[in-house]
């Protein structure tokens, strides 16, 4: 059955040359290269089915491979540590990586391993906003929650910090409402504009 399953599937907005075998398997295997993946799929397993499974492994071999990449191309650690430098007693970092595993947060911080994650969506955005997301994330070492005292602790160390948290919620709703925008309210939204005084 050559044309059993496409050559090419789009995942996230990338393009993913596809090869399907069907063999003696017992669950779906997938490898996944630089813009192609192979798989292999068990005799009996319905197309449709076969289908959600290798869209769903496309997805997460993709964005873990994304993440590979980013980690690669920036050292947030050196980013952490000079944010660290800001605390009075600065907070020891482990390590830092950039996350694709869509989160409702844009960033966390493991007090048991010293280890901060952060949303690969916030290198896209000014530095100071992701800053300011490590400065929240390490004021967590010392403060593991929100209480008044850890307002009052990254306030003093990043002044921008309500800034920080209006512009990631203004991104936060562009996001949620971009898809039902009418097309004349998106262009309006994407023109070039004055920045307000
Ligand atoms: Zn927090």
């Amino acid at each position: 059955m050559p044309n059993e399953f496409p050559n090419t599937i789009t995942i996230d907005g990338v393009e993913i040359h596809l090869r399907v075998e069907r063999k003696a398997v017992k669950n779906v295997n997938a490898r996944m290269g630089e813009g192609s993946m192979q798989v292999s799929i068990p005799q009996r397993l319905e197309r449709v089915e076969a289908m959600r499974i290798i869209d769903e492994l496309a997805r997460r071999l993709l964005r873990r491979q994304r993440a590979r990449q980013i980690n690669r191309e920036v050292d947030a650690a050196a980013l952490a540590r000079r944010v660290a430098l800001r605390f009075p007693k600065p907070p020891e970092v482990q390590s830092v990586e950039f996350t694709t595993i869509t989160s409702s947060c844009w960033g966390s911080y493991s007090s048991r391993t010293r280890s901060i994650r952060l949303s690969a969506a916030l290198r896209h955005m000014p530095p100071w906003v992701l800053e300011a997301v490590v400065a929240h994330e390490l004021a967590h070492a010392i403060h593991p929650n929100h209480s008044p005292a850890f307002w009052a602790l990254l306030r003093s160390v990043y002044p921008d910090t309500d800034r920080a948290r209006a512009f990631l919620e203004g991104v936060t709703w562009l996001a949620r409402s971009w898809d039902d925008l009418p097309a004349v309210e998106r262009s309006q939204l994407a023109a070039d504009r004055e920045e307000q005084p």
